[in-house]
């Protein structure tokens, strides 16, 4: 497991002790909530777009793992003033890279490519990509909790 900790970089443990952009949101236009069963990982995710479709604003609250906590802080300061299609984009190329899917991390994931050796650990997975799929279902404004349980095994 000795790999195992260079997941917890100083990025990850500073995200973990100070979530940016942590709590409720009045203002927000769409939200989710979504819940990693596997861990017990909870959030709830706020977003505030404008007509253009840009992300004007993005919070979230909830308790968790460092993975999930540090996951989301970190995704709302790299999606603050982002286009929601942009926001799609990073969420593909996020999800991609935690599941192993492509060789190299995208660069324009910048600061979220410390989360590409989470796909060493298929549990794992889950909690780093629990705030992506939540704000994915923010987007939608669906109604439904995420549960990243969705019974297909091993996918995230
Ligand atoms: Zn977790």
């Amino acid at each position: 497991m000795s790999d195992f900790s260079d997941l917890y970089q100083d990025l990850i443990l500073d995200h973990q002790k100070n979530p940016r952009n942590f709590g409720e949101m009045p203002e927000a236009n769409h939200h989710a909530d979504g819940y990693n069963p596997l861990c017990g990982d909870k959030l709830t995710l706020y977003l505030k777009l404008d007509d253009q479709g840009t992300i004007q604003d993005i919070h979230f609250k909830g308790s968790g793992c460092a993975i999930s906590k540090a996951s989301a802080s970190m995704m709302t300061v790299a999606l603050k003033g982002k286009k929601t299609v942009e926001a799609e984009k990073m969420f593909h190329e996020f999800h991609d890279m935690v599941m192993g899917k492509i060789d190299k991390a995208p660069e324009d994931l910048g600061k979220l490519k410390v989360f590409e050796g989470v796909k060493e650990y298929p549990a794992r997975v889950k909690c780093a990509s629990l705030a992506w799929h939540t704000m994915e279902a923010a987007l939608h404004n669906e109604k439904d909790v995420v549960s990243t349980d969705d019974g297909k095994g091993s996918e995230a």
